[in-house]
């Protein structure tokens, strides 16, 4: 995001266990967009400016827009975004505007960072006594009825929700969470989702569970090639090469807007006209790293083998517990390009 506000908790267990507010991280200058063909765009993590307390959100919030009014691009429209206004600025002089514009200084960003990124499927006890909420798998955030493949979905989801008033929340997985069931209905709301064929935590593998994909084709004009659509195919291969059990945050988009957050995933696929990708790993699991290109052409057909052999030379070469993007990030690009017999280009 072009400014981002990130709420610090107190862990549940440890610290004094409330799990309480303690500020919030202030962050500038973010953006996953760019083009293919403008070198002078590209995605950016926000950068932590701020550690504030609420009270301090508004005056600074309203500092940041200002500055982003007076100095921001106007004429270049792919320029116009405030991660560019920082960049061009630096954070030193960014800095100096905001205390000008505000009247005022803040506290200087904490530095925490996001431990974990929960998918929240399956059944979960609330805080609130007796209540429970359950997470249900949605791939790729499409809510329709397939009954080729045994789910009704969305019939399903009409049905629990009329019947048993759940509060719900959509995931930055695109997944959603049904909450505040009373322990005596679990069963029934179990029940209900095994009727229709919803899928929880369980008969998901655990590389589809991490799975996103952007609408794209045929539903967004500003695709270059099909996302959505395609990620099931390309997921069946993966599974069936023997890659089903891979932890890996694996996301991909129609084109370079990033809606689906490509280029924070380890793996990202990134459509660049008809049936080709952008190919691109390396980054961290819990998206505070950017990817970077491995091959700039990969065709549809080449989509699975690839990643196929990716995962297997990750499996073979990893450290203990280490990650797809943290190994691929290590390896750097070139060295995987060497063991592919990829050129990238
Ligand atoms: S990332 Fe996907 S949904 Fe977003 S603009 Fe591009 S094709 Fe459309």
């Amino acid at each position: 995001q072009d400014v981002g506000i990130l709420a610090v908790t107190l862990p549940r267990h440890g610290g004094d266990g409330s799990g309480r507010i303690i500020g919030y991280e202030f962050l500038v200058g973010g953006g996953l967009g760019f083009s293919h063909t403008k070198e002078n765009t590209y995605p950016r993590l926000g950068t932590p400016l701020y550690f504030v307390q609420r009270d301090e959100i508004w005056p600074l919030l309203e500092a940041v827009i200002k500055i982003q009014r007076d100095y921001g691009e106007r004429n270049d429209r792919k320029q116009a975004r405030l991660k560019y206004t920082l960049d061009r600025l630096g954070e030193t002089r960014f800095r100096e505007l905001v205390r000008e514009y505000a009247g005022r200084d803040f506290p200087p960003a904490s530095g925490i960072a996001p431990v974990a990124q929960p998918d929240y499927l399956g059944w979960h006890a609330q805080q609130q006594p007796g209540k429970w909420y359950v997470g249900i798998w949605v791939e790729n955030g499409r809510i329709r009825d397939m009954e080729d493949k045994g789910f009704r979905f969305k019939t399903g989801l009409k049905t629990v929700i009329e019947r048993f008033r759940p509060s719900i929340r959509i995931t930055p997985h695109h997944n959603i969470i049904l909450a505040g069931i009373a322990e005596r209905d679990r069963d029934a709301v179990q029940a209900c989702l095994d009727q229709f064929g919803l899928p929880t935590d369980k008969g998901i593998s655990t590389l589809r569970r991490m799975e996103m994909a952007c609408p794209a084709l045929p539903l967004c004009p500003l695709a270059q090639s099909e996302s959505e659509r395609v990620m099931p195919e390309f997921m069946r291969g993966l599974e069936e090469a023997g890659h089903g059990d891979a932890e890996v945050v694996f996301r991909m988009t129609g084109c370079p807007n990033g809606c689906a957050r490509s280029s924070t995933s380890e793996i990202g696929l990134i459509g660049k006209g008809p049936g080709r990708y952008v190919l691109l790993v390396g980054g961290e699991y819990n998206g505070t790293r950017l990817n970077v290109p491995l091959d700039e052409k990969v065709r549809h057909e080449e989509v699975v083998p690839l990643i196929s052999g990716l995962l297997t030379l990750w499996k073979e070469h990893r450290q203990d517990g280490e990650r797809f993007g943290d190994w691929s990030w290590r390896m750097g690009v070139e060295k995987l390009r060497e063991m592919l017999g990829r050129t990238g280009k």
